[in-house]
């Protein structure tokens, strides 16, 4: 992998090559990465962290990378924790349950009650139950997906569902992709979990979503409703969870294209953290910027502290 990233960067090939590269190098090793501490010292501080009342955070890179936990992690939970913040752990990944990130946070030594996750998976139940209460869908996903849709008193319909839903998962194939199609072409509404295109694992990259869910696309020439994040409804789901306004609750995320733009367009201050896939250059690259960019979530406690003096 290494040796594709130097050849990239060698003969100017910035796309594949190097996108491959650098999602490696932040997967393998931002945990170990020193960013260097220059936004908490240059930017002027635009969130005092006290006065807010809810907290919503992405996950992966913000938390931990792989079984990875991240450093300030335990610390910026213990502070949600002792200060009696609303806050809420969200991540588009539909495959999970929210016993199962429990359960790996449990893993990493962090002890945080089920009720504060929330995914891709439970934002598409939830908005499928409001559309169309006790209708039917055709899923592709894991049980994070299934569970959600069950819980909303989704059915699950082969033949003739309502929508058909897709999600991550080790039951995609040719033959779920061609029902798939097939029932889209047939009338059901095509519904992706999250626009994720691909996502760290053990072994590397692999293809998400929004990646798997193209090929129906293609083949039905029908768009895809998606409903995880930068879908502002999964922010403002989650600030109805934490009974919060948006005015006094904080976005904080590793990417400038899902997290800081959800946050934004839901009226959250934002953060944009560099543990995961940006870097300060980043931020340039969008018309949107956040509200403050920290080089942790461990930031924040120390933000917190030092302005309480
Ligand atoms: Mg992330």
């Amino acid at each position: 992998m290494f040796i594709m990233y130097a050849i990239g960067k060698a003969y100017g090939i910035p796309f594949i090559v190097n996108t491959i590269g650098k999602a490696y190098d932040n997967v393998f090793t931002a945990g170990m990465k020193k960013v260097p501490v220059c936004s908490m010292d240059k930017e002027k501080y635009m969130i005092n962290f006290n006065e807010m009342k809810g907290f919503i955070s992405d996950m992966d890179g913000v938390l931990y990378h792989g079984n990875t936990l991240l450093p300030g992690v335990k610390e910026f939970v213990q502070w949600l924790q002792e200060e009696g913040k609303e806050y809420l752990f969200l991540t588009n990944n539909s495959g999970l349950t929210r016993r199962e990130l429990k359960q790996k946070l449990e893993r990493m030594g962090l002890d945080v009650p089920e009720e504060r996750f929330y995914t891709s998976a439970l934002a598409t139940a939830a908005f499928l139950k409001e559309q169309s209460p006790g209708c039917s869908v055709y899923a592709i996903g894991e049980a994070g997906l299934l569970n959600a849709l069950y819980d909303a008193g989704i059915t699950m319909n082969d033949v003739n569902p309502d929508y058909v839903v897709v999600g991550e998962g080790r039951t995609y194939s040719l033959e779920t992709v061609t029902r798939a199609t097939n029932l889209v072409l047939n009338g059901a509404k095509l519904i992706g979990a999250n626009t994720d295109v691909s996502g760290p694992t053990e072994d590397g990259i692999s293809p998400a979503c929004g990646a798997l869910i193209a090929p129906i696309e293609i083949a039905t020439g029908q768009k895809a409703y998606f409903c995880g994040k930068p879908n502002p409804l999964m922010m403002r789901k989650g600030l109805r969870i934490l009974n919060c306004h948006s005015g006094e609750a904080v976005m904080i995320g590793d990417r400038m294209d899902t997290d800081v733009i959800s946050g934004l367009e839901s009226g959250m201050s934002t953060v944009l953290v560099l543990s995961g896939i940006s870097d300060e250059e980043t931020v340039k690259q969008y018309a949107y910027r956040p509200s403050i960019v920290l080089n942790g979530v461990g930031d924040i406690v120390k933000k917190a502290k030092e302005d309480l003096g």
